[in-house]
């Protein structure tokens, strides 16, 4: 934490005028539409891949910055734009940092260029966590991977849900139980690379949502879905050591899937501080125009403090943010689950600031010809996913405590 500055570089503030000059000229002014239409926007995905935004290399430049903190301020940039087209564009993503979390450097070198594709042949990637009983829990999972000892192949079958970009992905990254006691929970799960045009892999239903809508969520049904050995990522060894650990003692946090949260929580919580911070800028501006008993509505206190509220709380929000991603690049450990602080309090006060906005501009807050109410939609499901706000205060809880809170 010595090092940590908030201080960014002339490389990093480069970076972040190039993103957010994308989001306000090519992501802001589409947003109504796609959020209409509620369909993956391809168009927007091309661009992005046209000029290097979507793509491993830009990723991985944003991974690479020594602070930690260009990947999650780029979040933020591309959520203010609007936030299902950000999911749209950093779904893949999700599946690259479960691909960095929990595989070899081999398999880091083969799949992760491979989740975003290049200009022409555009890649979408899926990270398949998710099942109607293992949701929070994820020691409920029923997905199974059962070895073939012979072939050197997994086969995988169960029914994924909630899967951004599911079924429509080129690559899947899927969590299973690679242990017949399923009691073992999450120590005998690993995440398997279904690779693209893999056989028995089909989308389920499409989910109709809320907000997001510009991003795709469907069920991923996986039916003797056969991968070879090289797919099960960080290899056999490690995940026989990480189920002898786990028939030990019973460590209920440690697997591969929660490794891979820990790491995107801070970048989830930066799209969260974008949509506040959009609607706090549209209603402040909305604010010094609008009169009322000829006075502009900014004048009264009872609109200024809501203001000066929603700014307190996104700048709290985005130091949050900045101290968790310094410390997932420091290595220095979450113990007292600072990305978890970061997502619950981004995540709600996206929810609070975006219904504040609503409020300010009236009702013109309540119609969809104004962008508010499509940013309260969205900010709900930074309560949700990514761990939902009762999941956060579990781990908070359980870190500060050393108490198992149930
Ligand atoms: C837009 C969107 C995109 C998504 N994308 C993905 C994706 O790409 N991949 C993926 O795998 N999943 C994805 N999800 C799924 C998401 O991660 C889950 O919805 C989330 O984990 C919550 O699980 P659930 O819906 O089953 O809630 P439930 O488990 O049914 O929980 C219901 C409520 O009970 C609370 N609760 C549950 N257990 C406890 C407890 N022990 N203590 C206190 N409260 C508790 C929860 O916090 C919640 O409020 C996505 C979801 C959404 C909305």
């Amino acid at each position: 934490m010595s090092d940590f500055s908030m201080e960014l570089n002339e490389d990093q503030l480069q970076v972040l005028r190039w993103v957010h000059d994308f989001a306000e000229n090519v992501v802001r002014p589409a947003a109504h539409e796609w959020d209409e239409r509620e369909e993956t926007p391809w168009p927007i995905i091309e661009e992005a891949a046209r000029i290097g935004l979507y793509s491993f290399d830009f990723v991985a430049n944003c991974f690479a910055d020594p602070t930690g903190l260009l990947f999650p301020l780029v979040n933020e940039e591309l959520a203010w734009g609007d936030a299902g087209i950000a999911l749209a564009l950093l779904g893949s993503t999700l599946g690259v940092a479960g691909i960095v979390a929990a595989g070899t450097p081999e398999q880091v070198a083969e799949w992760a260029p491979r989740c975003f594709g290049h200009v022409g042949g555009i890649q979408l990637t899926a990270l398949c966590v998710s099942e109607v009983d293992a949701g929070p829990d994820l020691g409920g999972m029923r997905t199974r991977a059962e070895y073939d000892a012979a072939s050197d192949t997994w086969t995988l079958n169960g029914t994924k849900t909630w899967v951004t970009n599911g079924g429509i992905a080129d690559i899947h990254l899927v969590a299973a139980s690679a242990e017949s006691d399923l009691d073992l929970g999450v120590g005998g799960q690993a995440f398997f690379i279904v690779p693209p045009k893999t056989p028995g892999l089909a989308m389920g239903r499409k989910f109709q949502k809320m907000g997001m809508r510009a991003s795709h969520t469907a069920e991923v049904v996986l039916h003797d879905v056969t991968v070879p050995g090289r797919c099960l990522l960080g290899g056999k060894d490690r995940l026989d050591e990480r189920i002898a650990r786990a028939r030990e003692v019973t460590d209920g946090n440690s697997s591969a899937t929660t490794a891979a949260f820990e790491a995107t929580r801070p970048a989830v919580a930066a799209q969260a501080v974008g949509i506040a911070r959009a609607a706090y800028e549209y209603a402040l501006d909305y604010a010094k125009q609008r009169k009322t008993f000829g006075r502009p509505i900014i004048e009264r206190q009872a609109v200024a403090f809501k203001l000066a509220d929603m700014r307190t709380r996104i700048d709290a929000s985005r130091l949050l943010y900045m101290r968790a991603a310094s410390m997932v690049m420091s290595g220095t450990a979450l113990t007292a689950a600072e990305g978890s602080m970061a997502k619950l309090f981004a995540g709600e006060t996206a929810v609070w600031v975006s219904e504040q906005a609503i409020q300010i501009l009236g009702a013109c807050g309540y119609s969809r010809e104004y962008p508010v109410e499509r940013w309260h939609r969205d900010s709900k499901a930074y309560t949700i996913f990514e761990g939902t706000s009762e999941t956060q205060r579990l781990v908070i809880a359980r870190a500060i405590s050393g108490v198992d809170v149930q």
